[in-house]
């Protein structure tokens, strides 16, 4: 089955596709070819888009909860229809392995799911008054416009999930994908078209001018709203741009998650975690375990099985059946892995297998395990954003501790350990919005999703994810 890209070519914005005279193109990583090119939005135009989403909030607002579910719930019916196509899009645009794309279209629609029934409990309450004269109630209602600016590594689950808890809420929304993988999200627009979400109440705006649209959504005082993944630097950037207009902002940003490993962790289970954790999407997420802090009486054995592992994953084009380990989104993000690798072998680390980009093409790095990467290495310090696990021994539960934390971010955590009380302790001390015990896939919609210190400002899915796109209005009646 191939999918047809060509028709994916415009912008949608007000329920229509938009074309544009300038276009620019969409690569495949894994071949380097142009798979399509897309409509290039320029400021005025993403202007226009922001008007159009608000000119649809007040009837998409005043729609009851259940309308609303059921306009998402029939979007989510449609992605997982459409699961293979989604899936062989998303492959050719960005690489992942087809088993994941096929999984990340289900864990897309599972927000709309998930937000569907949520609009139903965005409940307000009634305070009980100290004065018999005053009656005091509050009510949640939508914020307003809200924007989205998304990565490429997830390119339909981030937008799905900022998506579906906007409009749950009654907020419509103005969305910018990443450049290199517009496709994926207007393919979700082609599915809110098909579900009848209303013109003008999800709108896609494709660009290469990511500054200009995110000062298009920081400017304007229309939006009330933005929600941006990304990395922190662009994020720490929107929170600037966004204080003329005190704009609401929810920042996925990035992490440097640690992934500890005790001796009295379950082999199978720490190294099944650690290759989930690490290896999915080719390291290119960003709760991947990022540091692997392995305690002294477990190392040797640890380490020899993780290699054992990490030498049957296969790299390759994602649409290559067995394939596990597809190409890096572009050949810059090659030659940072590069550079970290090298930085952390000339500080005295061994690479115990891999260390080098991959023969396969210019996207292509082997996945790699080093050990004994020493204290001061930029890969310890850095996003890797590929698949390279550093390894570094620790002897004690404190230390372990104080070096997972020693970072400005925290976002995910991953221990490894069969002792409960060591479970509980760590699920308080590590400094990390989400922290994974004995398991490497934490991410779920029904789960708050988020970071704490630099990673971020709120959290997408579970039930706080709708207060990122609400307010909360006090009520005061005057009782005579
Ligand atoms: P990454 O390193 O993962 O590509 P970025 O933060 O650069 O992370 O990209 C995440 C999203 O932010 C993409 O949609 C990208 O186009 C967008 N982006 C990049 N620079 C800016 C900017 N100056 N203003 C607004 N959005 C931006």
């Amino acid at each position: 089955m191939s999918v047809n890209f060509d028709d994916l070519g415009n912008a949608y914005v007000g329920g229509a596709w938009q074309s544009t005279a300038r276009d620019f193109p969409v690569e495949n990583p894994a071949t380097g070819e142009t798979i399509a090119r897309v409509a290039d939005l320029d400021r005025a135009q993403i202007d226009a888009a922001i008007g159009t989403a608000a000119a649809a909030l007040p009837a998409w607002s005043a729609r009851s909860a259940h309308e609303r579910a059921a306009v998402l719930k029939r979007w989510a019916a449609a992605l997982l229809a459409g699961q293979e196509d989604g899936a062989r899009l998303m492959t050719a645009e960005q690489g992942k392995p087809l088993a994941e794309a096929r999984a990340e279209v289900a864990f897309a629609a599972s927000f709309f799911e998930w937000f569907a029934e949520e609009a139903k409990r965005a409940y307000g309450e009634v305070i009980p008054s100290p004065f018999p004269s005053k009656r005091y109630s509050t009510l949640r209602q939508p914020a307003g416009v809200a924007a989205a600016i998304t990565p490429w590594n997830f390119p339909i689950a981030m937008l799905a999930r900022k998506a579906a808890a906007a409009l749950a809420a009654g907020c419509t929304m103005v969305a910018k994908p990443a450049a290199e993988t517009p496709l994926c999200a207007l393919w979700l627009a082609r599915l809110a078209d098909e579900a009848q979400v209303p013109a003008g109440v999800f709108n896609v705006v494709t660009t290469s001018d990511a500054p200009a649209a995110g000062a298009a959504f920081c400017e304007s005082g229309v939006v009330r709203v933005l929600s941006f993944t990304g990395s922190t630097a662009v994020g720490k950037l929107l929170f600037r741009q966004s204080a003329a207009t005190v704009k609401r902002l929810a920042l996925e940003l990035g992490g440097n998650a640690p992934l500890l490993v005790f001796d009295d962790a379950d082999l199978d289970v720490a190294v099944a975690g650690t290759l989930a954790a690490k290896f999915r999407n080719a390291g290119q997420t960003c709760v991947s375990a990022n540091r692997v802090y392995v305690q002294a009486g477990i190392h040797a054995a640890y380490v020899e099985r993780l290699v054992e592992a990490v030498r049957r994953l296969r790299v390759g084009d994602g649409r290559d059946d067995g394939v596990t380990i597809g190409p890096l989104i572009t050949p810059k993000a090659v030659a940072k892995v590069e550079r970290l690798v090298r930085d952390a072998l000339a500080r005295g680390a061994r690479a115990l297998i891999g260390g080098a980009p991959h023969p396969r093409g210019a996207c292509f790095f082997e996945p790699t395990v080093l050990d004994d990467v020493r204290a001061g290495s930029a890969l310890l310090a850095e996003e890797i954003f590929g698949p390279v696990v550093p390894v570094v021994r620790f002897e004690t539960e404190a230390e372990a501790v104080a070096q997972a934390n020693a970072v400005d971010v925290g976002l995910a955590a991953y221990a490894f350990t069969r002792d409960l009380s060591r479970a509980v302790r760590l699920s308080e001390s590590l400094q990390a919005g989400i922290v994974a015990i004995n398991e490497g896939l934490p991410s779920v919609a029904v789960a708050p999703f988020g970071g704490i210190k630099e990673s971020g400002l709120g959290r997408e899915g579970g039930r706080q994810g709708l207060d990122e796109y609400m307010d909360t209005k006090f009520v005061c009646l005057g009782v005579g």
